[in-house]
């Protein structure tokens, strides 16, 4: 097939068309308009509602499945083709009951309703009857209503393809087909994750965000036998008016709700993967989220947080004003005298102890201007380089490791070369449920493409169990498998010798370094066979394009660094970088812990990664803050609390991040927090941090200010204001700026806009990064240079370092901090569960949320169960040598006997009560995955923390979509003629035994 356009006859015009692509397509691009529903920008054409149809070279065919051919001669308005898409929409509106103006979703983007008007449909042929289900309304986020589904298979098609979870299908042998959930589960008892896709394809109001019903238009608020009334007289009506003036008075009702209802665009306030989509808001009542194909990372995806996770932001615990600790109570205060009381104490504290005394902490979830705004208040106010942020709780390794191997401390390329690798990599990472959107991604790519994944974990989670390998190793390992397979490459010449030769240094040190790293010192020590290890080998090597993920599974290590390096050097070794569909890419974990790195709130680091040491990586800040800074690394966020144990830091401020519940080894971060002499907690709820605070400033959640994320994928993206500030709270940068403004620094910012304009004069990264550049859906991936030009791919010509080359970096094996003994005999492992954002501080004040997973829980395995006569929902006694706490237990496959699993949305006990407070000596990420416990059983019994309503009790019915060939099989489907009396014997997914006559002639 040639790429050069060619032309095709529309309607007696001369056409040019792209070769390859569908005859929906070219149509849509010159504006010829032709109905259809169940064609979808991002999944494709499923053909299966046949509204679409023109007539080709004298036969009709469906448009959105007909490649385009030169010299193709393509009538859309033919007599036939005009009376079949009539006929094809008379069939979807005997499965859908058109009462427009009193519907939810009436609101200008309802496609049956657009497809009915196209269709010139004037009066019902085939009467609408109810199918014989009831609405299922058991899930917390979502309904269906079977009978106004039009059985298009949007909804299936993004459910089996795209989230790939595959709930969803039709049953097309069903006399009145409908879809169905497990096969016939109720909602809220089958696999479905509340992922959202299905209900924001469908192109009617059959699946609707329960958090529109009754509030989208002016009329649907109505009660139900008012309702059903109006739609009694409209039908009436209709029988005399025909459609058309009530397509009209509909219309003109969804042009009026468009003046009430406002659709900002904003970033995913959770995860990594930064997923952009619109709000739908009226007032503070979130109505819907919509994401949009033209969003960069997720294109229509969402998880159960991004799509549904936002009912916090109107909670009753929300913080709505400053709060000032007098004796041992907090009242009210004014800002005046809050920020008057900060910064006071806080100059006064530096002055009486030095400069070094105080310390901030910023947060992952606040904007990339406000994360510059806390170090710059560090650098320039203070004179400390005392600042960090939550990267040294999970990236800092990884971070460091990209940094030794290839220069840049972020992901080599973005999403799309995820998808584009014919091999992914996954390592300590819980993919589906801390990074949804991508695991979705993934999966598809798996299902539909066949991307190999290997998955290397201590647990099987979901994606080890899709994986087509899984490398389950000895916890804390992975370094030895992982040199182990590099080792076993070398040997067989498998290795990329012109990528090496050419693009990386220091070889000889490698393969030296790999020596003792044999296959069977790996079975040895890693558990893993010796088959898979070789089997790994050979797909890395030989399967294709090869992109490595990885997250806390191996950054919470004490050998984390080592780890990823390992796997960046597998990379190296293998050529895997610098082209489309390669790379090592570290999953961010909380939405922005990439952009606070990037934007300076790091201890050693000024924002664009200008090392505090350099003299000349400073000169450009110092020229710009016109100050001298300071040239030693401060305290970080774990050295921070020895600092305090030991009086060398005095006073600490903290911005959205609770160090209190999330920190390791947390009653001695605890104590520390206690000797503070001064305390200022910021943030958007009271958190447990905040119990320790002497001040809490009022901050604001992500709908209600503006600013920038960068997402795992070093992408720039803009979030718009959805709403007002909630009571008093104030923007973040806001506040900093105002504290700034009192200790004689009266920073002009107006905005996030002049802060980031400030960022791009001084860091060479960011340096053409401009609001305008940001405008709606586009983004940037750094470094930017001053031309805009920006870097999704890193590495395509030269590496980031001096001679353009990348640089092996040899690691030797440590061994874990701590492993299961004679009393500490179990290994705990700990992260997130989809529904809760890492400790839920959020998610908890979400009910539906809540409803799915109300508390925290620990794994145990059949085989642990047994031998110590566990059940679901038994208590039991955690006990570590730094403390103890009560959790019930989940009996789980998914953790192998002697580990124990435990996710950090605990209500009460918390599980860093459990862990230590070692760490990585290179970068200071504490040890989380390293620690030994005993289990004792409690005797008490309670519900099982994962309700019968949890999707893990499901039962998914794959198949490769919706499988339209058996919708054509039934001998009531016939393809329209455009002939009525043929098409009226054959009238698929009607209403049985309906009438072939029109309402018009009933009447
Ligand atoms: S998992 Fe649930 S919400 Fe997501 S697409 Fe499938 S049915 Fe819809
Ligand atoms: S519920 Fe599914 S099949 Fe029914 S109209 Fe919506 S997207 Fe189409
Ligand atoms: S939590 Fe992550 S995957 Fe889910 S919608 Fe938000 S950004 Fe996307």
């Amino acid at each position: 097939m040639t790429d050069r356009p060619l032309t095709v006859d529309v309607d007696g015009a001369l056409t040019a068309a792209a070769p390859g692509e569908v005859l929906l397509r070219t149509l849509e691009r010159i504006a010829v308009s032709i109905p259809h529903v169940c064609h979808h920008e991002s999944l494709g054409a499923l053909a299966t509602c046949d509204t679409c149809i023109v007539e080709v070279d004298g036969a009709l065919v469906r448009a959105c499945t007909t490649p385009v051919r030169a010299g193709m001669r393509v009538r859309t308005k033919a007599d036939t083709a005009r009376q079949a898409r009539e006929e094809a929409m008379q069939r979807i509106a005997a499965n859908h009951e058109l009462y427009c103006t009193v519907c939810d979703y009436n609101n200008g983007d309802c496609e049956v309703h657009n497809a009915a008007k196209l269709a010139e449909l004037e009066h019902q042929r085939y009467p609408f009857t109810p199918k014989p289900y009831a609405i299922d309304a058991s899930n917390p986020f979502y309904r269906y209503d079977p009978s106004q589904c039009i059985l298009c298979g949007r909804c299936v098609e993004a459910c089996q393809n795209v989230q790939v979870t595959e709930t969803l299908s039709i049953d097309w042998s069903a006399e009145r087909p409908r879809v169905l959930w497990d096969g016939g589960r109720p909602i809220n008892e089958s696999s479905c994750v509340s992922c959202g896709h299905c209900v924001t394809v469908c192109p009617c109001n059959a699946l609707m965000e329960k958090s529109m019903l009754g509030k989208a238009g002016h009329f649907t608020a109505v009660p139900e036998p008012v309702r059903s009334a109006s739609i009694r007289i409209v039908k009436h009506l209709e029988v005399y008016t025909g459609f058309a003036p009530l397509f009209v008075a509909s219309d003109a009702e969804a042009a009026m709700r468009e003046q009430t209802i406002e659709k900002t665009k904003t970033v995913c306030t959770y995860c990594g993967v930064g997923c952009s989509f619109d709000v739908w808001t009226r007032g503070r009542d979130v109505l819907k989220v919509q994401p949009r194909p033209e969003a960069p990372a997720n294109g229509i995806s969402t998880c159960i947080k991004g799509k549904f996770g936002w009912a916090f932001v109107n909670s009753d615990d929300r913080l709505t004003s400053p709060l000032v600790r007098d004796a041992h109570a907090f009242r009210k205060a004014s800002w005046d005298e809050a920020l008057d009381v900060v910064a006071r104490r806080l100059r006064d504290i530096s002055e009486r102890h030095g400069k070094d005394s105080v310390a901030f902490i910023s947060s992952s979830k606040t904007t990339n201007e406000e994360c510059y705004l806390v170090q710059k208040i560090a650098r320039v106010v203070f004179g400390t380089n005392n600042v960090d942020n939550c990267a040294r709780y999970c990236q800092s390794p990884a971070t460091m490791a990209l940094s030794r191997t290839v220069g840049y401390g972020g992901d080599a390329g973005t999403m799309r070369d995820i998808e584009l690798a014919d091999v992914v990599l996954i390592v300590g990472s819980h993919t589906a449920t801390s990074h949804p959107v991508l695991a979705a991604h993934i999966r598809g790519q798996q299902k539909l493409r066949g991307q190999r994944l290997i998955v290397a974990d201590i647990m099987a989670h979901e994606m080890a169990t899709r994986a087509d390998v899984f490398v389950r190793p000895h916890p804390g390992t992975d370094l030895i498998w992982i040199n182990a397979v590099a080792r076993y490459i070398l040997d067989r010449g498998w290795e990329d010798r012109a990528f090496i030769e050419q693009r990386v240094n220091e070889f000889d040190a490698y393969v030296r370094s790999l020596e003792p790293f044999t296959i069977d010192d790996a079975v040895a020590r890693t558990g893993v066979s010796a088959d898979t290890l070789q089997r790994v080998a050979e797909i890395i090597a030989r399967g294709g394009r090869v992109c490595g993920l990885w997250a806390m599974g191996l950054t919470q290590h004490h050998n984390a660094t080592d780890t990823c390096t390992a796997i960046s050097n597998l990379l190296l070794l293998t050529g895997n970088y610098g082209k489309p569909g390669t790379g090592g890419y570290p999953l961010r974990g909380h939405n922005n812990v990439q952009g606070s790195c990037d934007f300076g709130a790091l201890h050693n680091y000024l924002p664009g990664y200008a090392h505090v040491e350099n003299d000349h990586a400073r000169a450009p800040f110092e020229r710009e803050w016109g100050v001298r800074l300071p040239a030693k690394p401060g305290f970080n966020n774990r050295t921070v609390i020895d600092a305090i144990h030991e009086g060398k830091v005095k006073g600490l401020y903290v911005v959205g991040e609770e160090l209190g519940l999330v920190d390791s080894n947390v009653l001695y971060v605890q104590e520390a927090l206690r000797k503070l002499e001064f305390f200022v907690v910021q943030d958007v709820f009271f958190s447990t941090t905040a119990e320790f605070a002497d001040v809490v400033l009022a901050g604001t959640p992500s709908f209600e200010k503006e600013g920038t994320f960068v997402n795992t994928e070093r992408r720039i993206q803009r979030l718009y204001q959805v709403m007002s500030p909630l009571g008093d709270s104030r923007p973040d940068w806001r506040i900093l700026r105002d504290l700034a403004a009192r200790l004689g620094h009266p920073w002009a910012y107006e905005g996030p806009r002049d802060i980031m304009a400030e960022v791009a004069r001084c860091a060479a990264i960011f340096a053409g990064v401009t609001y305008e550049a940001l405008e709606g859906y586009r983004s940037l991936c750094w470094p930017v240079r001053s031309d805009g030009t920006d870097s999704p791919l890193l590495y395509t010509e030269r590496f980031n370092f001096p001679d353009g080359k990348a640089k092996f970096h040899p690691v030797a094996y440590t061994a874990p901090f701590e492993v299961p003994d004679a009393e500490y005999d179990l290994h705990l492992n700990s992260g997130r569960v989809l529904e809760h954002f890492h400790e839920g501080n959020l998610t908890h004040r979400v009910p539906g949320m809540h409803e799915k997973v109300a508390d925290a829980f620990v794994f145990v395995s059949p085989a642990l169960a047994r031998a110590r006569g566990l059940a679901d929902g038994d208590w039991v006694r955690l006990t570590s040598r730094r403390g103890s706490i009560k959790t019930r237990a989940v009996v789980s496959d998914s953790v192998r006997d002697g580990e124990l699993y435990m996710p950090l949305c605990s209500s009460n006990d918390r599980v860093n009560v459990l862990t230590s407070s070692d760490a990585d000596p290179v970068v200071d990420t504490p040890s989380y995955k390293e620690t030994a416990v005993k289990l004792e059983r409690l005797g008490e019994r309670g519900a099982s923390p994962l309700p019968r309503t949890h999707p893990r009790n499901g039962h998914p019915t794959p198949q490769r979509g919706v499988e339209v060939q058996h919708k054509w099989a039934r001998p009531d489907y016939g393809f329209p003629t455009g002939d009525p009396a043929v098409d009226a014997t054959k009238t698929a997914t009607r209403a049985p035994n309906a009438p072939n006559h029109s309402r018009h002639d009933e009447a």
